[in-house]
């Protein structure tokens, strides 16, 4: 069987076990007789896997029990036009930190259904930093302060001790590329959503933390399969939910699990990304543009400062068994997106191919 290094950003690589054990469950699940993909979502196995799910995604996050977690569908790009329908309730303004092109998106979407107002943006220096806040800038009445906790274009990161302090404007964040990689500590947000497609699953199923008093407040024009609170009351199943993506996300959670859970994850992450970027800051030939403090564990950039030589890199990188290391078509160079499911040898596999690629040309 081949595998190749997938360092794609999403949809990305899933651990193996987490495969084969899907593979071997496909055609008969437990004792049922067919497949996770042909059952009712009403029927008594998915109701155990969906609760299943839910209570392991909660003991991996820590999450407090004033939170309801559903798992919905729409992407990560749903939840841009959800969260502002949903808790703009009483002042309709919202704050931003535009840190990133997924950051700007959900200020942009959030501008259509109330007063958006950008505190902070570091898309002067093509967002290779967390820029410094001042809790005086913030509107104090905000019905909330939006951030992209991870931004997987550009590769930088709100480290868990750089949270902006909010005070009581519940904090929103987008953690759709580094959910279950480091430890977060729910309590500081009131509500945390994430695409499951990159380190927790397969596209298709969303997963939101929400602190239960932020729920029940949609806007009147909110439609039904946007309210939070028709899904929190019907358990994430009003409607079809994304059963088989579930079903995947329980298994990823199992495994997240074995190995010790977020913080053994984290303490990998951390030695994974280490290595990367303390190979690049040594390179003749490689940069990484976002300022040490600020960058991502989760997508590394660099680049050569040649777009030929990126070119060349994506190119022969490929031959050498490793895929979508190509940058985001937006801002070109290289990205290597190491999540979870991304083992060590892939790192050190890395580091080889370009430990040759500068010799040959730097
Ligand atoms: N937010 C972040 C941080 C992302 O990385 C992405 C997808 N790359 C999105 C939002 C959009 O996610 P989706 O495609 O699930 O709508």
């Amino acid at each position: 069987m081949k595998r190749v290094y997938n360092f794609s950003a999403g949809p990305s690589c899933l651990p193996v076990e987490v495969l084969q054990k899907a593979a071997d469950e496909m055609v008969s699940y437990g004792d049922s007789g067919m497949s996770v993909m042909e059952m009712s979502h009403r029927s008594s196995y998915f109701k155990d896997i969906l609760a299943e799910a839910k209570s392991l995604y909660k003991e991996l996050m820590n999450v407090p029990d004033n939170y309801e977690i559903l798992f919905l569908q729409g992407g990560a790009s749903t939840q841009f036009a959800m969260v502002p329908l949903n808790l703009l309730s009483k002042s309709n303004k919202a704050d931003f930190m535009v840190t990133g092109s997924w950051a700007k998106k959900a200020y942009q979407e959030s501008a259509r259904y109330g007063e958006a107002k950008v505190i902070a943006s570091s898309e002067d220096k093509t967002f290779s930093y967390i820029p410094k806040v001042d809790s005086k800038d913030f509107t104090p009445d905000a019905d909330f302060f939006h951030i992209c906790v991870n931004n997987t274009i550009y590769g930088s990161r709100f480290r868990p001790d750089n949270l902006p302090d909010t005070g009581d404007v519940p904090l929103v964040g987008d953690m759709s590329s580094n959910i279950l990689s480091e430890v977060y500590d729910v309590s500081k947000f009131g509500l945390i959503y994430a695409g499951a497609q990159k380190n927790m699953g397969p596209a298709g199923v969303t997963a939101v933390i929400i602190r239960k008093d932020l729920i029940g407040h949609a806007k009147d024009i909110t439609p039904t399969m946007l309210n939070y609170k028709i899904h929190a009351d019907n358990d994430s199943c009003y409607n079809t939910p994304p059963c088989y993506g579930i079903y995947i996300c329980k298994l990823v959670y199992e495994w997240v699990k074995a190995k010790g859970g977020v913080a053994a994850m984290e303490k990998i992450n951390k030695e994974k990304a280490k290595k990367l970027y303390d190979f690049i800051d040594n390179s003749k030939l490689f940069t990484a543009p976002v300022v040490p403090e600020d960058r991502s564990i989760m997508n590394v950039t660099f680049v050569t400062g040649s777009d030929e030589l990126d070119a060349l890199f994506v190119k022969e990188s490929k031959k050498a068994g490793m895929e979508n290391l190509k940058g985001h078509r937006s801002i070109g160079g290289m990205r290597a997106s190491i999540y979870n499911a991304m083992p060590m040898a892939g790192i050190d596999t890395l580091i080889d191919f370009m430990t040759k690629f500068e010799k040959e040309n730097a």
